[in-house]
Order: structure tokens, then C-alpha cells, then sequence
């Protein structure tokens, strides 16, 4: 009997018989809109995301990427499978990757066969043992801007099709409007964490002015309140530029430039800056600088800014007459900055704090002025230069805080230079 090509009503009865199974598809995708809508922490939301996305296309695996505005670009940030935590905050490249044409042309793609592809970003195979064979991406889109890609690998029964594509942009679409809504809702927190440390300044500088108006008060009170008053104020001062730095490096509204950037040369700069603060308290700097170390890639004057913030607290929690040394090595395939003091020191406890925004150790709080910001600002600028910080500290004896970039660029999982 020879095969008859289905004639149009074969076709109907088929697509009614997919009916039910279309429908329970939507149904889920309605269920997961809710679940999403009401996640507030990023990473389980992600997590749900992915986990959604390889339920309802039918798929091995699936996985987000989010695009980095500050490194510019697309960065693995959750799986359904181990890939995230073999592969850490792994880059794709832009150019020569599925998610990175689907980022590119905010259009969904569908790859059935990956390997064939030249798009397709092999290394992540080759590192996490996965074998991928097909791909379907879409775009994560908001009204106004791209947010990242969510990719579905390898259909389980058949190939992927345009009511996969379908689906997958409707769950794209609720995701990123629960994405948005989380770094909203952590932007807020931040704002409501800034109300509450400006109210101690605000409450020093209220009991004061009232003081003040008082006929009967002593002139030497009244000179110790109008130095509360003051350095209230420099504190708020302080506050406020510290804070407004933050909330733009957080919201990655700070477009970093990408140049050669002689450490020996900055570090040597800040020394002349800070320089006089030290011998005002008989603070000696002995540097150790290896000249002859190569340029970075970075972006100079935010590189500049973490060193004199590491320099200004190496004297502020010194000792008079204590001693910083700062010494700049290469170490393999990395830049070495440490600048260590002989200050007061850091409590065990309070060293997993350190870099948290606010955070200051407490019985410092009273002797030093600060905004306890600064170091949440070189966290943030050292992430955002593929670079890192970390700290070492005895009590009684000294700090030292050291700082490692990468000396070598060009991989493909680096960052591209600003266009
Ligand atoms: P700030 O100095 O404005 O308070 P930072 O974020 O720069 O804020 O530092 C946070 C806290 O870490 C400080 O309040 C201080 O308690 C502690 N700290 C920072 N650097 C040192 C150091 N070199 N020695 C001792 N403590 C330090």
C-alpha cells in the first residue's frame, strides 16, 4: 500500500490530539509565573528559571546567562545541572556563541545540531564533560533592555519546534520581569540600609543643635558640640558620596574603561597623596615596587581609588609612628599588590564582615572616623576588573590586605575592551 502525504485534516487531528499535552504545558507555564513573581532572592529565582525552562521544552538541561554591563559581557549564572558549579562565573564569548547571537540579535535560535554549528561555544563541553547536541535559545528581554539569554539543551524526544520556541519566550518574558523586580527590590534594600546608618549622624547632629540653643551652656561645651557638628557632617558628606558610589557599582550603571595601567607608576602616585596624612601621625611607608612588571588592563582611575582606599586605612587604624609596607610582585599569571600595617588589627570575627557594606569593627567605630563603605567599594571595583582582595590580620600586631589582578588578557573568557 503505498503512503498517502497527510492530507489537511490528518494535520488537524493531529494538532488536536497535542491538545491536552499543549495545554498541561501552559498550565505549568501559568503555576511557574506565579512561583516566580513571588522569589525575592536572585539565585533561587534563577534556579527556578532553569528548572522551569528544562520542564516545560521537554530538555536534558537548561541554563541563564546574565549579561555583565560592567565586564560587558554574558556570564553563566545558573544550570540544572552542575555546569555553574564546575565552571564558576564562567564568560561566553560574544561573538562565538549561541547565547551570545541570540544576546546579540534579541531573537530566539534554534540549533539542532551544535557541534555542526560554528556559533557554538565548545569549551564549555570540553570543561564540564556535557555533550551537547541541541540548543534552543531566547532571549531575556524587558521592555527596554536585553537582560541575558536562557538556553534549553537537547530535546529529549524528537527536535526542538516553533511551539518549544513559543513556550520557552513566554516563560522568558515572566523571568525577566521577576529578575527586574529582584534587583529592585535589592536596590531598595540598600536605600533602607543607607536611611538607617544616616540616622545615628542625624541623631548626633539633632541632640547637638538643641544643645547649642541653650543661654547656659558652657563655652568649652559648646566648643566640643560645634566639633560633633562638624565631623557629623563630614561623615554624612563622606556617606553620601561613598553611597551613591556603591549604588552605581551595584547597578552597574558604571561603564569601566579598558587601558594599560602601569601598577608601579599609580601605586607611586597614591604614596605622594597619602603621604602627608602618614607623617602628620610619624607613619612610615617603605614601598617595594617592582618596576619593571608590565601594564595591566584596567581601568585606571577606579584601580587608583582602591589603592589609596587600602593606603588611607593602612594609616587611619595605625598605630602613631607604626610603619606600611607596600610591596608590588608578580606571582605566575598574576599582579600582587599588599599593603601591610602595623595597626591595631582585625578580630577574628569581625574578618568575614569585612567587605559587607556598613560594616566597620566595633570598638573602632567611636575612635576613627569612616563610613565602614570603603571596602565594599574595592570589593566591587576589583570584581568588576576580574581581580580580588583579601585580608590577613593579627590583633595588636597589623593588617595586611592584598590585592591580585590578572597580569595576562586575550582569552576568550576575558573581557573585550569598551567600543
Ligand atoms: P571605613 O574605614 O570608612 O570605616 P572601610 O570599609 O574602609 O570603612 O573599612 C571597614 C572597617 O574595616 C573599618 O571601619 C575598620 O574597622 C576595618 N579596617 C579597615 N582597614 C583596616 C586596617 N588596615 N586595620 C584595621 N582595621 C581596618
Amino acid at each position: 500500500m503505498s503512503r498517502q502525504p497527510p492530507s489537511s485534516s490528518d494535520r488537524e487531528i493531529s494538532a488536536i490530539r497535542k491538545y491536552p499535552l499543549l495545554l498541561h504545558r501552559y498550565v505549568r507555564l501559568l503555576e511557574v509565573s506565579t512561583d516566580l513573581a513571588s522569589t525575592l532572592k536572585l539565585e533561587t529565582l534563577l534556579q527556578h528559571i532553569v528548572e522551569a525552562a528544562m520542564e516545560l521544552t521537554d530538555s536534558e538541561a537548561a541554563s541563564l546567562l546574565l549579561y555583565d554591563p560592567q565586564a560587558h559581557q554574558l556570564y553563566f549564572e545558573a544550570a540544572t545541572n552542575d555546569l555553574v558549579d564546575q565552571l564558576g562565573r564562567t564568560a561566553v564569548p560574544a561573538e562565538d556563541s549561541i547565547a551570545g547571537w541570540v544576546f546579540t540579535n534579541r531573537e530566539p535560535l534554534v540549533v539542532q545540531d551544535a557541534l555542526r554549528d560554528s556559533r557554538f561555544f565548545r569549551e564549555v563541553d570540553v570543561l564540564t564533560r556535557f555533550s551537547t547536541s541541541s540548543v534552543m535559545g531566547v532571549p531575556l528581554r524587558t521592555k527596554d533592555k536585553t537582560l541575558g539569554v536562557i538556553e534549553a539543551v537537547n530535546k529529549l524526544n524528537g527536535t526542538f519546534d516553533q511551539e518549544d520556541v513559543r513556550l520557552l519566550q513566554a516563560l522568558a518574558a515572566q523571568a525577566a520581569v521577576a529578575i527586574e523586580n529582584t534587583r529592585l527590590f535589592q536596590q531598595s534594600d540598600l536605600i533602607a540600609e543607607m536611611v538607617h546608618e544616616f540616622r545615628t549622624p542625624l541623631a548626633a547632629l539633632t541632640a547637638a543643635s538643641h544643645l547649642l540653643q541653650r543661654p547656659d551652656l558652657p563655652d568649652d561645651q559648646r566648643d566640643k558640640l560645634s566639633v560633633t557638628v562638624q565631623n557629623e557632617v563630614q561623615r554624612l558628606n563622606e556617606m553620601s558620596t561613598d553611597f551613591l558610589e556603591l549604588a552605581r557599582l551595584e547597578s552597574g550603571r558604571i561603564r569601566f574603561v579598558r587601558e594599560p595601567v602601569h601598577l608601579g607608576g599609580l601605586v607611586g602616585e597614591c604614596l605622594e597623596i597619602v603621604r602627608p596624612q602618614a607623617e602628620a601621625d610619624h607613619i612610615t611607608i617603605e614601598p617595594d615596587i617592582d618596576s619593571s612588571l608590565p601594564p595591566v588592563q584596567g581601568d585606571r582611575n577606579r584601580l587608583k581609588q582602591v589603592v589609596l582606599n587600602l593606603l588611607s586605612n593602612a594609616i587611619k587604624y595605625n598605630h602613631r609612628e607604626g610603619k606600611i609596607v607596600v610591596r608590588l610582585s608578580r606571582e605566575g599569571e598574576e599582579f600582587m599588590l599588599a599593603v601591610r600595617d602595623t595597626g591595631r588589627g582585625i578580630p577574628p570575627e569581625s574578618l568575614p564582615h569585612l567587605f559587607e557594606r556598613f560594616y566597620r569593627v566595633p570598638d573602632q567605630e567611636g575612635h576613627v572616623g569612616g563610613t565602614g563603605l570603603g571596602l565594599a567599594i574595592v570589593k566591587r571595583i576589583l570584581e568588576s576588573q576580574q581581580g580580588q582582595v583579601s585580608v590577613e590580620s593579627e590583633v595588636g600586631k597589623g593588617t595586611t590586605f592584598t590585592v591580585r589582578l590578572p597580569a595576562s588578557v586575550g582569552s576568550a573568557m576575558e573581557t573585550r575592551p569598551v567600543s
